[in-house]
């Protein structure tokens, strides 16, 4: 197996995905997380690293070495998407589209999972046209409420951002998916609502998702909003003849590539497992559970505690 600088790896997973099944993920952007957003909502934490200019992370041929490598390691080789999915925003990394380029030889749905905020950019655009699927974050359409909520980087323009996802959504012949995650107290008003959706008829997404955090987010004090919120998004979406999910949280089953104590650093980096999680994928893969406790006493992960569940995430 290779690691990146830190001992990170770059493939993770499989990891099960509420929209893209069994999905093998990429972390193109490397530990620690790097974003031109720090959402309250993010369960990887505050953004340390801020930034909005692309560069180089990995070459795209060692992306695909790590694939095809995970890929052999698995003793399950079934894997219904291929998703970029890193700590950070991953439109952040310059070799995205050759990556993709790269990857198709597997014959595996290539999915990117983006904040949107560089769409603006005809590079990042095109980069991104190489996927199968897109999904593009849409969490508010007003710029108060977009800096309440995403925080974003301070050179970024929402303006420019809407007309990028406008442009995109009109030139792209693949598969879109939007993402709306609604906050108690900040986009979770009838206004709001009212003209998120308004956007996301021009946008036309082949299915729009909303939803609440499910895991602990990097503020304390993020609320999910009261269940007549979302069903209101979802009925006033549905009317506006948008495909509209609302984004379950579900039983999830993780992938064993063979060394558990570097799927879990990996799972965790992106992704926060429950207690019940870890124990299980420890005990499935007839680990020990010791292996928590020495996890956080070396600082690797931390516990953190969210609706009266424990949850193990990576320490940045
Ligand atoms: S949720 Fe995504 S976009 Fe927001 S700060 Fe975390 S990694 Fe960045």
């Amino acid at each position: 197996m290779v690691y990146n600088l830190h001992m990170e790896r770059i493939i993770f997973g499989p990891v099960p995905s509420r929209r893209f099944g069994k999905s093998l993920g990429i972390n193109n952007v490397p530990y620690p997380k790097k974003c031109t957003y720090s959402c309250v909502y993010c369960q990887i934490g505050r953004t340390f690293d801020f930034r909005i200019e692309r560069e180089e992370f990995y070459k795209p041929e060692e992306i695909e070495k790590q694939v095809d490598e995970v890929i052999e390691s698995l003793n399950d080789k079934r894997i219904d998407y291929i998703s970029f999915v890193p700590d950070g925003e991953p439109t952040l990394d310059i070799n995205l589209g050759k990556s993709i380029d790269r990857l198709k030889k597997f014959g595996i749905k290539i999915a990117v999972i983006t904040n949107s905020s560089l769409i603006w950019r005809k590079d990042v655009r095109d980069d991104l046209k190489k996927a199968d699927t897109v999904s593009l974050k849409i969490d508010a359409v007003s710029e108060d409420i977009w800096k309440k909520i995403d925080r974003p980087h301070k050179d970024l323009n929402l303006n420019k951002i809407l007309e990028g996802i406008r442009i995109f959504s009109s030139e792209f012949k693949g598969e879109l998916f939007t993402e709306t995650l609604f906050i108690k107290s900040i986009n979770d008003r009838e206004e709001e609502i009212e003209k998120i959706g308004e956007f996301l008829k021009e946008v036309k997404p082949s299915i729009a998702y909303i939803g609440y955090p499910t895991r602990p987010p990097a503020e304390k004090w993020v609320e999910i909003p009261e269940e007549r919120k979302i069903d209101f998004a979802y009925i006033v979406f549905k009317d506006k003849k948008i495909n509209v999910k609302v984004m379950e949280k579900k039983e999830e089953k993780f992938g064993y590539t063979g060394d558990l104590t570097k799927d879990i650093l990996s799972i965790v980096s992106v992704h926060p497992m429950s207690r019940k999680e870890i124990e299980q994928f420890i005990n499935e893969n007839k680990g020990d559970v010791k292996i928590i406790g020495s996890l956080i006493e070396r600082n690797e992960i931390e516990e953190v505690e969210y609706k009266s569940e424990k949850y193990y995430r990576r320490k940045f």
